[in-house]
C-alpha cells in the first residue's frame, strides 16, 4: 500500500493508485493486511470463487497483469478475469509478479465497497469501474467502460451488457442512464443465501454504485440535491472527550486512575482458566453436538471415538450421578446438561468427548454416531413461536388503560422487534476441573461462583463443602456466565467425576457461538394514547422474548417494569410473555430487560411525536415524571424464583423512590453542551438540500432503575500482613473486565487510610467468599465495594481503638499494624452485607447523537455522541468513563450491525464465527464521543456517593436508532412517503437502505 501511495503522486498515469489505496484501507485490518498478501487473496479468489475479494475486484479494476510459473520453469502472463480460469494447485503454479498499467487522465477510475461494519469484514458488494469520458462533450463515454462486481454470485465478474449499453453515450443523458439500470438488472443475478443480504439489496446497490460513479463524473452538471450521492462517506480522524471532577479529598478513592490489571490485560499476561499451565494427567474435554434442531435421538454410538488414539471416554447422560439440571437458582424448568429424549436445538451439546489433548479431540468428536428419528422442522422467529400460545407473565398494571384510551384524542398502534446479541466475550466459556483427595478444584470462568459451585454438587451428587470453585478473572462475561456457563462447568465435573482425571473444557469461537444462547430477540405490540397536546393517556404493550429452547432466563417479566423510564403516564398495562424456539438457551446479556423496556418505549414516544407532528424531544419533555414519585419493581418476578430456589431472600424494594428527576437538568445541560438546536437546524437544512445523504440528531433521556434486591450477599475478607503492613483483599465479586478489583482496592486504600500500592486484591473462591452473588446486574462493583468498606471501616476502627489505647500516635500504618499484631489484635476482617443495606436508586443519563447515511448503500457514520451520565461521586472515573463508552457501544452493536442468522432448514446458526457475525469495531464507533459524568452529584444513598455504570448508558444507544429514524424518514419523504413506519432492529445496511425506498427510477442527474 505504501508503494502504491508513492507512485500515487510520483509517477505520471498512476494517480489513480490513491484510490486502491483508500479503499484498501477498508480490507480486512492493518493485523491482517500486515500478514496476508496479495497474491494469497488471488489464490483464495481462485479456490473460493464465491468469497468477494476486494483486492481482486480492484486489481482487476486496474487492469493488472499477473505473470505466474509452472513447476518447470515455463511463465505465462495473465489478466485477472484470464487468472480466474486457472486451478492453481492442481496445476502447482505461482504467482510470480503483477503489473499494474499506468492510466491515461481521461479515465475515471473508481472502487467501492458495501459492507456491514467499517473494517475488518468482507463486502456485501464491491465494484470496481474505469470509464474514459470527454468531458467537454457532454461527458461521453468514449471507449467500453469496465463495471465489475463482487458479492454478486460465485461467477460474475463483468456487466458487460451494461457496458456496452454506455459505451459512446452520454453521461448526462438520463435515458442512457435508465437504460444501463435496466441492462445491470438483467444481468446481475445475486444468489439468494441465508447469510448474505438479500437478492434484492444486492442488486439495488450495484446499481447505485453505478449511479455513483456516474455522478462522480458529471459532478456539477448534476443538480445539486443529488450531487452527494456521487461521494462515499468518509470517516474523519476519531476523537474523543472525558470529563468528571477530581474530587481529590478522598484520593485514592474517587482518583482516575486506569484499571490495575489494564496494562497486564494489554500484555497478554494476565491469565485465564484456558492459559493456566496443564496440570498433571490433565484431559480435554470438547462436546458432542447436535446436527439437529428438533428430533428424537435413536441412538448414541461412540465405539468409533473411543477406538482412536488418545481418547479417554465418552460422558453422556448415563454418566450423571446427580440430577440432570445445571440450574441451581432457576424457574420450576429445569436445564438439562445433556437432553435425555430429545434435542431441541443446533449444537447443543449431547456428551463429551474426553481425550488426551485438544488435536485429539476433534476427530473424535465427528466419530461419535448419532442417529436421530422423528425430525420435526425447526421453530426460529418469534413469529413462527406464536403460533401456538406463548407463556405469559403477570402484567405491570397502573390506573385503567381503557379510560385512559376513551380520555384520549390520539391514538396509535404499531410494532418493533429487536433481534439477539451474541455476548462476544473475548474469552469463552472455560472450565478445569481437578480431582484431589477433599474434593473437586474448580477453575472456572463464572460470574457466579456460588450458583456453579452449587450446580456441580446437583449434577454430581456431591456436597457442596467438597467443591472449591475459584475465579481469578474473567475475560468479559457480559451475562452469559452467569448461569449458562454451568453448561461447560457441570460437563467438565462430570467427567473429571468419571474418570478421575483433570478435565478441561474452553470451547472454540464457533462452538460458544452455537452451544451458549445469546440476548434475546424480542417483539413488542402496543397501543398508545395521548391528550391533544401529546400527554400520555395510556399505554397497552405486550413484551414478547425469545427464551430459546428453555425459559430459564428469561427477562420479559422485568422488562415490562422498565418501560416507564423516566416518564408519566396514568394508565398502564404492559403483558410479558414467552415463547420458546428450536435455538439455544438465550439469557442475560448487559441489562437484559432494562434495555427493552426503555427502547420500546422510546419506540412509543417516537410514534406519538410523528403522529402528532410534535418535535420528539418536546414530547419527552412534556411526559417527564415530576419529582417525588416512584418507579415501579418487578417484586414477583424475583420473589417467585427465590422461594423456588428455596430462598426467602431474595426480595426487591416494593418500588424505586425517585426524590428528583434529575433529567430536565440534564437536558437543560446537554442542549447547551452538544448545541443541539442549532445542529438540529443544520441538520434540517442539510436534509433538504440533498437527496441522497441523510442526517439525523437525536436526544434521549434515561432512568434506569438500579432494582438491588434487599439481599445480595457480597462475602469481603481483607488480610493485613503483620510484617509489612500489606493488604489483600477478596471479595465475592468477579472480574470480568469491568474493573472492580479496582474500585474494591480504592476504597479499601481510602477506608484503610494507606496508599493504593499497598492493597492486592486477590481471587474470591467459595470457601473464603462463600455464597456471594452474582456479578451482574451492574451490582457486582456496588455491593462488593460497599462490603469491602464495611469490613476495612471495622478494621480501622479496631486499630484506632488500639492506636488511642496504647498512644501510638507517631506510629506508621506498618509499625501500628505489628504492634496491634503483637498484642493480639485481629488485624483481619470479613464483611458480608445484610438485609437492605445496599440500596436502589434511580440512575439518571442523557445522550444526543447525530448521524450521516448514505441512502444509496445504507451505511453510515455515527458523526458524534455526547453523554451526560450520572454516575453520583464516581469511585474510580476512568474506569466509570469506560463502562460508559463500552456499554454504548455494545448497544450501538445491539441496534445496528450485529444480526443472528439461521438455515432454516437445519436450524444451525450460521453467524457462528467473525465472518458473518460483526460487532462494532474501531472504525464503527461515533466519530467524535464526548462523554461527561454529571458534575457534584453525590448519590446520598450509593456506596461511596457513587452510582453503577456497567450497564445503563447501554440504552442511550438508542440515539443512534432514533436519529437514523429521522434520516430515513427525510429519504423516504423524498420518496413521497410521510406515514410512520416500523424499524425494526438491527438497523444493518441492507435494512437501512430498503427502509429508504430507493428505487432505481429515481436514479436521476437533474
Ligand atoms: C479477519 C479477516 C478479514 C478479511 N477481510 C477481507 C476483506 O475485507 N477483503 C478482502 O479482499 N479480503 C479479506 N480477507 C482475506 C485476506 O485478505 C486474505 O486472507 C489474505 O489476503 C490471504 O493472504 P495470505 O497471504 O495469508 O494467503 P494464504 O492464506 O497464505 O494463501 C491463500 C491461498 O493462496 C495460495 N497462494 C498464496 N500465495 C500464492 C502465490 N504466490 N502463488 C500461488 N498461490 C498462492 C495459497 O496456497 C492458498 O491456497 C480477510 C481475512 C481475514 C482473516
Amino acid at each position: 500500500m505504501q508503494e502504491l501511495d508513492t507512485v500515487s503522486t510520483g509517477r505520471a498515469g498512476y494517480t489513480y493508485a490513491k484510490e486502491l489505496v483508500r479503499n484498501w484501507h477498508h480490507v480486512a485490518s492493518t493485523s491482517v493486511r500486515n500478514l496476508g498478501s496479495w497474491a494469497g487473496n488471488l489464490g483464495l479468489k481462485l479456490s473460493h470463487n464465491e468469497f468477494p475479494s476486494d483486492i481482486f475486484i480492484n486489481l482487476l479494476g486496474a487492469g493488472a497483469v499477473v505473470t505466474t510459473a509452472l513447476p518447470t520453469g515455463s511463465t505465462s502472463t495473465h489478466t485477472l478475469e484470464e487468472l480466474l480460469g486457472l486451478d492453481l494447485q492442481k496445476e502447482r503454479r505461482v504467482i510470480l509478479e503483477m503489473r499494474l498499467p499506468p492510466m491515461s487522465d481521461e479515465v475515471v477510475f473508481r472502487v467501492f465497497k458495501v459492507m456491514g461494519r467499517w473494517t475488518n469484514t468482507h463486502a456485501f458488494v464491491n465494484a470496481a469501474m474505469a470509464f474514459r469520458v470527454d468531458k467537454a462533450n457532454a461527458h461521453t463515454v468514449t471507449e467500453k467502460p469496465l463495471i465489475a462486481y463482487g458479492g454478486i454470485n460465485p461467477t460474475f465478474v463483468r456487466a458487460s451488457a451494461t457496458e456496452a449499453a454506455l459505451e459512446g453515450k452520454s453521461l448526462e443523458d438520463e435515458g442512457v442512464l435508465q437504460a444501463a439500470m435496466q441492462a445491470l438488472a438483467d444481468e446481475l443475478k445475486p444468489d439468494n443465501l441465508p447469510q448474505d443480504p438479500a437478492p434484492e439489496y444486492r442488486l439495488s446497490v450495484a446499481q447505485n454504485l453505478l449511479y455513483k460513479m456516474v455522478l462522480g463524473i458529471v459532478g456539477n452538471a448534476a443538480s445539486s440535491t443529488v450531487i452527494s450521492g456521487g461521494t462515499d462517506l468518509e470517516r474523519p480522524e476519531s476523537s474523543g472527550q472525558q470529563e468528571y471532577d477530581q474530587n481529590t479529598e478522598t484520593w485514592p478513592l474517587g482518583q482516575p486512575i486506569p484499571k490495575l490489571e489494564a496494562r497486564m490485560q494489554c500484555a497478554g499476561e494476565a491469565e485465564y482458566v484456558n492459559t493456566m499451565a496443564a496440570v498433571n494427567e490433565e484431559l480435554f474435554g470438547m462436546f458432542v453436538t447436535s446436527t439437529q434442531a428438533n428430533a428424537r435421538i435413536a441412538s448414541i454410538d461412540p465405539s468409533a471415538a473411543l477406538a482412536m488414539p488418545d481418547v479417554v471416554a465418552f460422558v453422556g447422560v448415563e454418566d450423571i450421578k446427580g440430577v440432570n439440571n445445571i440450574m441451581a437458582f432457576a424457574w420450576p424448568l429445569p436445564q438439562k446438561l445433556f437432553p435425555e429424549d430429545r434435542v431441541s436445538y443446533y449444537g447443543q451439546p449431547i456428551g463429551l468427548i474426553v481425550t488426551k489433548n485438544r488435536g485429539a479431540a476433534y476427530g473424535a468428536r465427528e466419530a461419535v454416531k448419532v442417529t436421530y428419528d422423528d425430525i420435526q422442522p425447526p421453530v426460529l422467529t418469534i413469529e413462527d413461536a406464536l403460533q401456538k400460545p406463548p407463556i405469559k407473565g403477570p402484567p405491570y398494571e397502573q390506573g385503567d388503560v381503557q379510560a385512559g384510551f376513551a380520555s384520549s384524542t390520539h391514538i396509535f398502534e404499531g410494532a418493533m422487534s429487536r433481534d439477539g446479541q451474541y455476548h462476544f466475550h473475548m474469552e469463552s466459556q472455560s472450565c478445569l476441573v481437578v480431582p484431589t483427595d477433599i474434593g473437586l478444584d474448580v477453575y472456572a470462568s463464572t460470574q457466579w461462583a456460588s450458583e456453579t459451585q452449587r450446580a456441580i454438587g446437583q449434577v454430581l451428587g456431591i456436597p457442596d463443602n467438597t467443591i472449591n470453585v475459584t475465579v481469578k478473572r474473567l475475560g468479559g462475561a457480559f451475562g452469559a456466565k452467569i448461569d449458562q456457563c454451568n453448561i461447560v462447568t457441570t460437563a467438565a465435573a462430570v467427567a473429571a467425576q468419571k474418570v478421575r482425571k483433570p478435565v478441561r473444557v474452553a470451547l472454540d469461537l464457533d462452538a460458544n457461538m452455537t452451544v451458549i444462547g445469546w440476548r434475546e430477540p424480542y417483539l413488542c405490540t402496543y397501543k398508545v394514547g395521548v391528550d391533544d397536546s401529546g400527554v400520555l393517556q395510556a399505554i397497552q404493550a405486550t413484551l414478547t422474548c425469545d427464551a430459546g429452547y428453555v425459559a430459564v432466563d428469561t427477562s420479559s417479566p422485568a422488562a415490562v417494569y422498565c418501560m416507564t423510564s423516566c416518564y408519566s403516564c396514568p394508565n398502564w398495562e404492559v403483558t410479558p410473555q414467552v415463547v420458546l424456539t428450536n435455538t439455544a438457551c438465550n439469557t442475560w446479556c448487559r441489562t437484559p430487560g432494562t434495555v427493552e423496556g426503555v427502547i420500546f418505549m422510546e419506540n412509543i414516544l417516537e410514534h406519538v411525536a410523528q403522529g402528532m407532528g410534535m418535535d420528539p424531544l418536546e414530547l419527552r419533555k412534556k411526559n417527564l415524571m415530576p419529582d417525588g414519585g416512584t418507579r415501579p419493581l418487578n417484586q414477583g418476578m424475583i420473589r417467585f424464583r427465590s422461594l423456588v430456589a428455596g430462598k426467602e431472600a431474595k426480595w426487591l424494594p416494593d418500588s424505586l423512590p425517585v426524590p428528583r428527576n434529575l433529567i430536565s437538568d440534564m437536558l437543560t445541560q446537554i442542549l447547551t453542551s452538544a448545541n443541539v438546536e442549532e445542529r438540529k437546524q443544520i441538520v434540517a437544512n442539510y436534509n433538504q438540500t440533498n437527496l441522497w445523504k441523510k442526517r439525523g440528531l437525536s436526544v434521549m433521556p434515561l432512568l434506569w432503575p438500579y432494582a438491588v434486591a434487599m439481599k445480595v450477599p457480597f462475602n469481603a475478607m481483607v488480610s493485613v500482613n503483620a510484617r509489612d503492613g500489606t493488604v489483600a483483599v477478596s471479595h465475592g465479586g468477579t472480574e470480568l473486565g469491568q474493573g472492580i478489583n479496582t474500585k474494591a482496592a480504592q476504597c479499601a486504600a481510602y477506608e484503610l487510610g494507606v496508599p493504593l500500592d499497598m492493597i492486592a486484591v486477590r481471587p474470591p473462591n467459595t470457601h473464603v467468599n462463600a455464597n456471594s452473588e452474582v456479578t451482574g446486574g451492574s451490582q457486582g462493583s456496588d455491593v462488593a465495594s460497599y462490603s469491602v468498606t464495611q469490613a476495612c471501616k471495622r478494621l480501622r476502627a479496631r486499630l484506632d481503638a488500639f492506636k488511642e489505647e496504647n498512644g501510638l500516635f507517631d506510629k506508621s500504618w506498618p509499625e501500628l499494624v505489628l504492634a496491634a499484631f503483637n498484642k493480639g489484635v485481629d488485624i483481619c476482617e470479613r464483611y458480608v452485607n445484610g438485609w437492605d443495606e445496599v440500596k436502589a436508586y434511580p440512575v439518571f443519563g442523557v445522550a444526543c447523537t447525530e448521524v450521516e447515511l448514505d441512502v444509496l448503500t445504507g451505511q453510515f457514520l455515527v458523526l458524534r455522541t455526547d453523554i451526560l451520565e450520572d454516575a453520583g461521586k464516581s469511585m474510580s472515573p476512568i474506569v466509570d468513563v469506560g463502562q460508559v463508552e463500552g456499554a454504548y457501544v455494545m448497544g450501538q452493536g445491539l441496534f445496528t450491525i450485529e444480526k443472528p442468522l439461521y438455515d432454516h432448514d437445519t436450524g444451525r446458526r450460521l453467524t457462528d464465527g467473525t465472518w458473518y457475525y460483526t460487532p462494532p469495531a474501531a472504525l464503527d464507533i461515533p466519530v467524535d464521543f464526548r462523554v461527561s459524568l454529571l458534575h457534584d452529584a453525590p448519590n446520598p444513598v450509593g456506596v461511596q456517593s457513587s452510582k453503577v455504570t456497567g450497564e445503563p448508558p447501554l440504552c442511550l444507544a438508542f440515539t443512534v436508532v432514533m436519529a437514523l429514524r429521522q434520516a430515513v424518514a427525510s429519504a423516504r419523504g423524498d420518496a413521497g412517503v410521510t406515514d410512520w413506519f416500523q424499524m425494526d432492529t438491527p438497523l444493518t445496511v441492507d435494512n437501512l437502505q430498503r427502509l429508504c425506498l430507493v428505487d432505481s427510477s429515481r436514479l436521476t442527474i437533474k
